[in-house]
């Protein structure tokens, strides 16, 4: 039989009905990616096409290396075709606008790109840990250096890996929007968040965590900084949630030297989901507090990888907002536990 679970933090509720007798390898990637190049002539994110891109707004490049040039380990560039951008009437509180009964402003915001590694053909399952704190610390630097607009009021980090989960170059990249406003859905969880403290008094996130971490039913792996585990209420198969132990709303907080504990997990992590599942396509996203909500007691910020299996979203999901995981949380915990 089916049930109904509830996410403690969100108060949404997920349908597990799991599929008789569904192994990992039913998820799996039919077919593995075709094999690329470590150059390609027509990628914009390829050393030596740095003038393509535009001026980098961060970098990791050897001592005395110039801007712009190759020789990088790592680049912030703003995205050729961004959703916002940064503009003159920006440096100015956008204002909203009347149109007819609607609402309108102007399109404010940063849009970025990391390119995160000088080869084309790398994945971030297949990084050093090393590698993956380069891309962590450049999120850090980037949260820190946007903070001084103070018409961004939210930072949206996320990862799109393969097609499926909307990359459109294979280059490992991530990116991040800035924007003005705080949508609803994430207005809605911090609401959730701040409700269940005033009830309890302890942040659902410090609470969840606590409890997965005592019963290791769900939990997939741990250092001294972070624990991976599938939350109760996975709204999708093999999702995951990167948790640090210690309670923090924004991820701008973090000191610097915590960044490694962090990709040793999220490393750890994707590189079980790329074994056991052939290389899935998936996002990653960071909920962090919006910047005015830094300090809060009763919001945690944490990374969320969604893969993109065999499932989709259909009438029942897109109507109801409720998900259908068709894998418990327990299984896919177990299974990635015992990959490596
Ligand atoms: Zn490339
Ligand atoms: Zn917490």
């Amino acid at each position: 039989m089916s049930e109904l679970r509830q996410n403690l933090a969100t108060r949404e509720w997920v349908i597990i009905a799991t599929e008789r007798a569904s192994k990992p390898m039913d998820f799996a990637n039919p077919a593995a990616k075709a094999p690329v190049a470590e150059r390609e002539a027509n990628c914009p994110f390829c050393p030596v096409h740095e003038a393509i891109t535009g001026p980098e707004l961060f970098a990791v490049r050897p001592e005395g290396g110039r801007p712009d040039t190759p020789s990088w380990r790592l680049r912030v560039v703003p995205n050729k075709f961004p959703a916002l951008t940064p503009s003159p009437t920006c440096a100015i509180l956008p204002q909203r606008l009347k149109e007819g009964p609607y609402l309108r402003m102007d399109g404010c915001g940063h849009h970025e790109v990391i390119v995160e590694h000088p080869r084309h053909d790398q994945t971030l399952a297949g990084m050093t840990v090393e590698e993956v704190r380069l891309i962590l610390e450049s999120y850090w630097h980037r949260h820190h250096q946007l903070a001084s607009d103070c018409n961004n009021h939210l930072m949206t980090i996320f990862r799109n890996y393969g097609e499926k989960a909307g990359a459109s170059l294979r280059h490992p990249h991530s990116q991040l929007i800035t924007t003005g406003i705080v949508p609803l859905h994430i207005r809605t969880r911090l609401y959730e968040a701040q409700r269940y403290f005033d009830d309890v008094g302890t942040c659902a996130y410090c609470d969840i965590l606590r409890h997965e971490m005592k019963s290791k039913e769900r939990l997939i792996l741990e250092n001294d900084g972070y624990a991976v585990f599938a939350p109760y209420a996975s709204g999708t198969p093999y999702e995951m949630w990167v948790m640090p132990k210690r309670h923090r709303a924004s991820f701008g907080d973090l000191p610097q030297e915590e960044l490694g504990a962090w990709a040793e997990a999220l490393q750890g992590a994707l590189a079980r989901l790329a074994k056991l599942l052939n290389d899935p396509d998936y996002n990653y996203v960071l909920q962090t507090s919006p910047y005015p909500l830094a300090a809060v007691p009763f919001y945690h910020w944490h990374l969320v990888i969604i893969p993109h299996l065999k499932t989709k979203r259909a009438g029942f999901e897109i109507g109801s907002g409720i998900s259908i995981n068709i894998v418990s949380p327990e299984a896919a915990a177990r299974a990635l536990r015992e990959t490596l």
